[in-house]
């Protein structure tokens, strides 16, 4: 899931990583290393912190001001994963207590936590196979990974923070929820 999301945000970027197939191959590698000379980052053509914020950051839209919900988290991050194609993206808000615990968890870790489900409409959920009364549906649920920490260094700082942890080993995210 990863490496896709790192090849779309090369193309966006206007960095060829040839066919978008989730797989580091040599294209990808040298997409990657154009990207880190033309960002004065070290061109090893791996995706630390650094590069991951530079590659995001680039191709990310500027998000709305009045979207902003913590220091960190805009709400368009936690957008259901439809795509529009069963809802308008908020059938549901971001609870505000996970929200703050969230913003507590990205600022000790001091690296951008990077959300890959937030809100799901019950199709999408269904699609994704979601259990029926998953806590993503009401907002208080996020799958998400921290770009250089493991989903195990996450976990343990996500428990400190009191958030439920369900750990996705094979896929690379936490389930956190409260
Ligand atoms: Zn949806």
């Amino acid at each position: 899931m990863y490496i896709l999301q790192i090849q779309e945000a090369l193309a966006k970027a206007g960095y060829s990583p040839g066919s978008l197939d989730n797989l580091a191959g040599p294209q990808t590698q040298a997409a990657i290393k154009a990207f880190q000379t033309d960002h004065s980052l070290e061109a090893d053509g791996m995706v630390g912190p650094l590069t991951h914020e530079a590659l995001f950051q680039n191709t990310n839209p500027v998000p709305a001001q009045e979207d902003q919900l913590t220091s960190h988290f805009n709400r368009q991050e936690f957008k259901c994963c439809c795509e529009g194609r069963y809802c308008d993206g908020f059938p549901n808000e971001m609870n505000s207590d996970l929200l703050i615990k969230l913003e507590a968890l990205r600022q000790t870790l001091n690296t951008p936590i990077i959300v890959t489900s937030g809100i799901r409409c019950p199709t999408r959920n269904q699609e994704v196979g979601g259990i029926g009364n998953s806590k993503h549906l009401t907002g208080h649920a996020v799958d998400c990974y921290a770009p250089g920490f493991s989903i195990y260094d996450l976990a343990e700082a996500a428990k400190t923070q009191g958030v439920g942890v369900i750990l996705y080993e094979d896929e690379g995210f936490c389930h956190l929820e409260i």
